[in-house]
């Protein structure tokens, strides 16, 4: 036995080696790919000619490598990154017009804002770094404290990824219950916030709601993103389309500036006011703090601040699409019970302090009823990208381009990714319309497999090409 022992571990690794490679070639980096076995045809749909045929018994060892295709960089680095690209391409589109979205819409008057919660406590801050050295967090000459006898200000210069970012200077201060609260109702004061902006716009052309919506269209793409402290905030593109969408310009004679001044007031009159523990009531609004840039493709790609171009906000917004929650220490997937099941997990003090005081808030009114299945977003109950119907058709076709490239992955180049697709979608490539893909894939399993598992694979996979050829051959 010992004498053969090499030779085997050599053709174990051998035989391994040609399914990881194959693999990798198919799912390019992809952490955590979906196995399939099956077939496919492809015919000519007037000839019945067969364009092409593949079957996953055709790969090393058996399977065929399909890329997980997830959104968040935790999950998956590469697919993140391809879905980012995906993100980039079609938000630029939607924004300086390509594909099916015309040109003329970059002259609309647009700005991407970012809106955030108001203060719910002084917290720990990553500064940007000016001069190439980040600023000290709070430096105060007078070194105050607060009634709890915590110091309130901090000399230390926070890295962005410091975990000390965001955690508040005293807990006890911390106001967590306006926070969970403001958090749970974000969507509600954000809707309340476009109703303000309407209105507003209306007046500013001096006419009635009837005769701006004849007339003009708000729309937006609005993407979530949670800051160091726990909270949302969303970065938005808002844009004046005609009353027919990006096709149409708006009427009125409404430009940027009046967008800009609109945006203004209805973030600074936007209000909700909502039961809190303790029979008390308390007002929510938007934070103090609101940045407006124009939009428009006469700016630099490289703007730090001032007017930004299409492309350099279609990179903003895909970036903040693939962060998540995963920084406070909670799951990625699955549900949180409570405070205490937050902490078992590894969440942050601050975390579990926050879902704590969402917990207070559930039975105290039927509106906060479902919070309690929010706890994994900190109490956030809004999707990650949201626009309004009119912004361009690019986020749906990105996301009916994803599925037709799962329908149609036996179709396309092995290597394949959703882009092809999207070129099959739109481009005039008259093959998809002249072929039909007959095809039958089962589910296999995930990601790659072991270095035991691959061989075993793939010599089974080599004795069925023998099998199958040896028919051929006596038939
Ligand atoms: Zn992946
Ligand atoms: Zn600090
Ligand atoms: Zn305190």
């Amino acid at each position: 036995m010992s004498v053969h022992a090499p030779a085997h571990t050599e053709l174990v690794f051998q035989l391994a080696s040609l399914s990881h490679s194959r693999a990798g070639q198919q799912a390019r980096g992809c952490t955590n790919p979906i196995r399939l076995t099956g077939s496919s045809t492809t015919i000519h749909a007037g000839t019945g000619e067969v364009v092409r045929t593949y079957s996953s018994d055709d790969e090393p060892d058996g399977h065929t490598y399909v890329r997980c295709g997830n959104r968040r960089a935790a999950v998956c680095p590469s697919c993140s990154r391809e879905y980012k690209g995906d993100a980039w391409h079609l938000l630029s589109c939607g924004l300086a017009g390509g594909k099916t979205i015309p040109e003329t819409v970059a002259q609309h008057p647009a700005t991407f804002a970012t809106f955030t919660a108001p203060s719910f406590g002084a917290v720990h801050r990553h500064t940007r770094p000016t001069n190439g050295r980040t600023s000290p967090c709070r430096a105060r000459r007078d070194k105050p404290r607060c009634p709890h006898g915590r110091p309130l200000s901090c000399v230390r210069r926070h890295d962005a990824d410091d975990p000390q970012v965001g955690q508040p200077l005293c807990f006890e201060c911390y106001d967590y219950t306006a926070h969970a609260a403001w958090q749970w109702w974000a969507p509600q004061l954000w809707r309340y916030l476009t109703m303000a902006l309407r209105r507003r716009l209306a007046r500013a052309a001096g006419v009635s709601m009837k005769a701006f919506t004849k007339a003009a269209k708000v729309s937006y793409t609005k993407v979530t993103e949670f800051q160091a402290r726990g909270v949302v905030h969303f970065h938005v593109v808002i844009r004046l389309d005609g009353p027919d969408g990006p096709a149409t310009a708006p009427g009125l004679g409404l430009t940027v500036t009046d967008l800009e001044e609109a945006v203004r007031h209805a973030a600074t009159h936007a209000h909700k006011d909502v039961p809190i523990p303790g029979g008390q009531t308390l007002r929510l609004r938007w934070g103090r703090q609101l940045d407006l840039r124009t939009i428009t493709p006469d700016a630099g790609r490289d703007n730090h601040d001032g007017p930004a171009h299409p492309h350099q906000v279609a990179a903003y917004l895909a970036k903040y699409l693939t962060k998540s929650t995963e920084d406070f220490g909670l799951p990625v997937a699955g549900k949180l019970y409570s405070a205490r099941h937050a902490a078992k997990h590894g969440a942050t003090p601050h975390a579990v302090r926050l879902i704590k005081a969402a917990q207070q808030l559930v039975p105290i009114h039927d509106d906060y009823q479902r919070l309690k299945d929010r706890y994994a977003t900190l109490g956030y109950r809004g999707h990650p990208i949201t626009k309004s119907r009119a912004y361009s058709v690019t986020f749906g076709a990105l996301r009916s381009a994803r599925r037709q490239w799962r329908q149609r992955r036996a179709q396309l180049a092995t290597d394949a990714d959703v882009r092809d697709v999207l070129d099959l979608d739109q481009a005039d490539d008259d093959t998809t319309a002249t072929t039909v893909v007959i095809g039958e894939w089962r589910y296999a399993g995930r990601s790659y497999l072991d270095t035991a598992t691959a061989a075993n694979a793939t010599r089974s996979a080599n004795l069925a090409r023998i099998r199958r050829a040896d028919e051929a051959s006596t038939t």
